[in-house]
């Protein structure tokens, strides 16, 4: 017989979305369990050392907006981030067989080689171009409208690839770019837009995060486990969920752990997971948000951690990284110089670099066996840095559904997850497929979902 285990919420998944809820909740007063299928918390925040190299599995660096930072504060973790040395902001696109910087402001844009005579004059008459209507339009549409198509593909398309590793002509411009789009909409213009934006924030009283980017001492699993470790109860590890239900006093979820198989009996119930994950286990209960929630897709990626030894490439590795357009017609996406972000990554003298394959642009990459993968990457890397000795493969992993697509209709979709919510009291979706793919993000919406969950649960 099931053991029967009672709290006032459940939550499912100690990913960043997850740990941020039970944090929220916590902070509210509200009972609260943690359980997760994975052998650490973080989801998909994980660090390996190997060969005295520090290693990111899944993401390699965060933003602290406002409020990751107000959370820092609150657990009296503002000592944690370790913030990427100042010298390395460049960014490098291949282009024309080389590596162009990328320009990283409004002002260096229109100096940027990326963009010809004519394409800079084009995006200067911006504030000329007429008010459009951005709902349902792509990225690629909304930025050749307003700014015209060099822009859009030479520096936009080479970003959404860093950041969705995702395809501009199907990602949604009202959810990729959502302060441009408002800027569109209020301002008529968004180069005006933004730096209406960019003064009042630096003159106003708004809530600010820190500038730069960020990530830990011994990387990401170090915020992963400091959030966890805020909880007045650990996550409860190697513990998959099964099956939820509804009941009279609301929430009835299967659990199998390393205890057996475990009833928890909850009044409110999130799920920070995968979208496919929550739809597998909503389709019990409301098969309309099941079926919306798996219509949601997903970039596969794999990535390689190579070690370089110093003289091994001919290019010199200074700066962030590179992204590769799609137009180079490579698997390779992009690589970051961690060791440059953060120069303990490697052992003295050596380089860590962290390549990206796959994407929507070559989603079959995931399936490859390794010798094939490993052998692409390092041809491609070699047409970009002009590799002089073969770098150690250090660690490849795989990512089947890495990064969620918001597409032209997400707006609609996330508002109809919300109306089928509204009919399941107690029950929170929270996670990176649902208001933005970064990790800060992702705890925002578990921020988020705790606050209605705790609202609803305070009037029945
Ligand atoms: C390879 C990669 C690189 C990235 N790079 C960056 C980056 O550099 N910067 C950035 O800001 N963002 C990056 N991201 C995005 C960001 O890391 C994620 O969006 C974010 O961490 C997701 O957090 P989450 O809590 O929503 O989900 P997850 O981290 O996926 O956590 C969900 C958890 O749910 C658990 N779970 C699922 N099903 C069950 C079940 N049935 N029972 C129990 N537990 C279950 C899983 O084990 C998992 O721990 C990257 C993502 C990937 C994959």
């Amino acid at each position: 017989m099931s053991r029967e285990v009672r709290t006032k919420v459940l939550v499912v998944g100690a990913g960043v979305a997850g740990l941020g809820a039970a944090l929220e909740l916590e902070r509210g007063g509200t009972d609260v369990l943690v359980v997760d299928e994975g052998d650490a918390p973080g989801g998909v925040m994980r660090t390996d050392s190997v060969r005295g190299f520090r290693i990111e599995r899944g993401p390699n660096t965060i933003r602290i907006d406002a409020g990751l930072q107000q959370l820092l504060v609150d657990q009296d973790l503002v000592t944690l981030p370790l913030r990427a040395t100042a010298e390395n902001k460049s960014r490098w696109l291949f282009a024309g067989g080389k590596l162009v910087r990328v320009p990283t402001s409004l002002v260096s844009m229109f100096r940027s080689k990326l963009l010809g005579p004519a394409a800079k004059r084009r995006a200067l008459r911006e504030p000329l171009i007429q008010r459009g209507d951005a709902s349902r339009e792509s990225v690629a549409a909304f930025v050749t409208r307003r700014l015209g198509s060099e822009v859009a593909e030479n520096l936009v398309a080479p970003f959404l690839t860093g950041v969705y590793a995702g395809d501009p002509e199907r990602l949604g411009a009202e959810a990729v770019l959502p302060s441009l789009v408002d800027a569109e909409r209020r301002r008529g213009s968004i180069l005006l837009g933004s730096l209406t934006a960019a003064i009042r924030n630096r003159l106003g009283n708004v809530p600010r995060g820190r500038p730069g980017i960020w990530s830990c001492v011994s990387g990401l699993s170090d915020l992963a486990a400091s959030l966890s470790a805020g909880l007045a109860l650990r996550p409860r590890l190697a513990t998959r969920v099964e099956a939820i239900a509804r009941d009279r006093e609301g929430w009835r979820t299967e659990v199998r752990g390393p205890e057996g198989e475990t009833v928890v009996r909850s009044r409110g119930l999130l799920l920070a997971m995968p979208a496919d994950a929550a739809a597998r286990l909503t389709g019990a209960v409301d098969a309309e948000l099941a079926a919306r929630l798996a219509s949601i897709e997903y970039a596969p990626i794999v990535t390689l951690a190579l070690g370089v030894e110093p003289g091994g490439v001919q290019r010199s590795i200074e700066g962030f990284g590179f992204l590769v357009p799609a137009a180079a017609r490579m698997d390779l996406l992009g690589c970051l110089f961690m060791s440059r972000l953060f120069p303990d990554r490697a052992p003295p003298g050596a380089e860590l670099l962290h390549c990206i394959l796959g994407g929507v642009r070559a989603p079959d990459v995931v399936t490859l066996p390794e010798d094939l993968l490993r052998k692409r990457c390092l041809g491609e890397l070699d047409r970009v840095l002009g590799l002089r000795a073969e770098p150690t493969s250090l660690k490849l992993t795989r990512w089947p559904k890495a990064v969620a697509q918001p597409g032209v209709r997400h707006r609609e979709l996330d508002a109809a997850i919300d109306r089928r919510l509204t009919d399941l009291p107690g029950l929170g979706l929270a996670g990176a497929y649902r208001s933005g793919v970064s990790v800060t993000a992702a705890l925002a919406s578990g921020v988020a979902q705790a606050r209605i969950i705790s609202a609803r649960l305070s009037t029945q």
